[in-house]
């Protein structure tokens, strides 16, 4: 096999991955992306999205929607499953809902970056300066974007990783018959979430043009499975979701920043996205970290000019820091009180409509109060 060589390669074509390489290759370098996957490819994901990430992407939002689906979010009703809810309207709006076989399609063919797609990264040796990937790609710098099971991050940690604390969680996404639609009691612009009882997870269901999501994921992986199924039983009878679902759930695993250890850079590598385990703790939303993560870390390799040892890398882990907060940030202000007390407190709070506005849906999952980061 000849050698290919590249200035970046990045591994892995999700939102981190293709963004990263949007950048790079904007700024002249020869970037070279590989995903064991052919793409179009799906992704275990809600696909719910924070209007900052298009402003991250500069996104052309008329372009996206020809052919795809992009469903605006206007509102949310949140609750404990079982429980009462409370509402939050919008009147605008204030997100969106995409499909992860467009989304990660779109971005990556928008990224222009030379494409190795499904080939998945089986060795990597250091090399003089940089890295020779799978005895085939020579380049000084390996960019990992490979999600949570990132060969690159796990090359970084030389372990498993098993000790990692992660979320596991459920999904499923499906075409809605049309004959079924009536008695889907699911508005077209609200997003409904409802928390486990134990406060360890949330379901959530949402339309997406004439698709519908359902999942959960929870802290605790044991036992996912039932929760899943109870929160499916439950919606049945609370939107009329379809008895009979057209497919199976499917599961994946990842870490919430900032319990995740990994380590986000060494001499020539960095990890972005879920490889370096950077999704926002409450709500789980890992595609604004992704891509933000990405802009940061592309950023960084330009000002490097060429050289990548540890030191001229160390801005990144700077720049995580000051997005993200240090380790230990994000404390739950109510985690000094007993859990029984907490869980009842909560299921109040929750169905109210104030505090699911300003508190569970702003701040949490809107991160209404945090600019879009956006590069020049
Ligand atoms: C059930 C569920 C629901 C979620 N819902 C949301 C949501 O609604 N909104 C949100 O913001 N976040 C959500 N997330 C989180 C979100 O999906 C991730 O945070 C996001 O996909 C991270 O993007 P990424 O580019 O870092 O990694 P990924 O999207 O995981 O992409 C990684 C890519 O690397 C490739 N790869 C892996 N191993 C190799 C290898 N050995 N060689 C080559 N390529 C490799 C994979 O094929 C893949 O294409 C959800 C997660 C789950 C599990």
């Amino acid at each position: 096999m000849p050698i290919d060589s590249c200035d970046v390669l990045i591994v892995g074509a999700g939102p981190a991955g293709s963004t990263c390489a949007w950048r790079l290759v904007k700024a002249g370098l020869d970037v070279l992306v590989i995903d064991k996957q052919a793409f179009p490819r799906d992704k275990v994901c809600a696909g719910w999205v924070t209007p900052a990430v298009f402003e991250s992407l500069q996104f052309d939002a008329d372009d996206y929607a020809q052919g795809r689906v992009l469903q605006p979010i206007c509102g949310f009703r949140t609750g404990v499953i079982g429980g009462a809810a409370g509402e939050a309207h919008y009147g605008r709006a204030v997100s969106f809902g995409i499909r992860r076989c467009e989304f990660d399609d779109y971005l990556l063919r928008r990224s222009r970056a030379r494409l190795r797609l499904g080939e998945p990264v089986r060795s990597m040796v250091r090399e003089g300066g940089g890295w020779l990937v799978n005895d085939e790609i020579r380049t000084p710098l390996v960019i990992g974007a490979g999600g949570h099971f990132c060969p690159v991050a796990r090359a970084l940690r030389g372990e498993s990783g098993r000790s990692e604390s992660i979320v596991a969680a459920q999904e499923i996404e499906f075409r809605l018959p049309a004959g079924e639609r009536g008695a889907c009691r699911i508005e077209q612009d609200v997003v409904q979430f409802y928390f486990c009882p134990d406060l360890k997870g949330y379901g959530w269901c949402f339309a997406k043009g004439e698709y519908l999501n359902i999942g959960l994921g929870r802290e605790d992986s044991h036992e996912l499975s039932r929760h899943v199924a109870q929160f499916r039983e439950w919606l049945e009878g609370q939107c009329g979701i379809p008895h009979d679902l057209p497919g199976k759930f499917n599961g994946h695993a990842y870490l919430l920043y900032p319990a995740s250890r990994r380590k986000p850079v060494d001499a020539g590598v960095l990890l972005i996205g879920d490889a370096a385990g950077l999704a926002y703790p409450r709500s789980g939303e890992g595609i604004r970290p992704a891509i933000e993560s990405a802009l940061m870390a592309a950023e960084v390799v330009v000002e490097a000019t060429g050289d990548y040892q540890a030191a001229r890398l160390a801005p990144y882990v700077e720049r995580l820091t000051k997005r993200f907060g240090g380790k230990g940030a994000q404390q739950d202000a109510a985690s000094w009180l007993p859990r029984g007390l907490r869980q009842s407190l909560a299921a109040k709070l929750l169905a109210t409509g104030w505090f699911a506005r300003h508190v569970v849906i702003d701040r949490w999952f809107l991160h209404a109060q945090q600019s879009a980061v956006v590069i020049a």
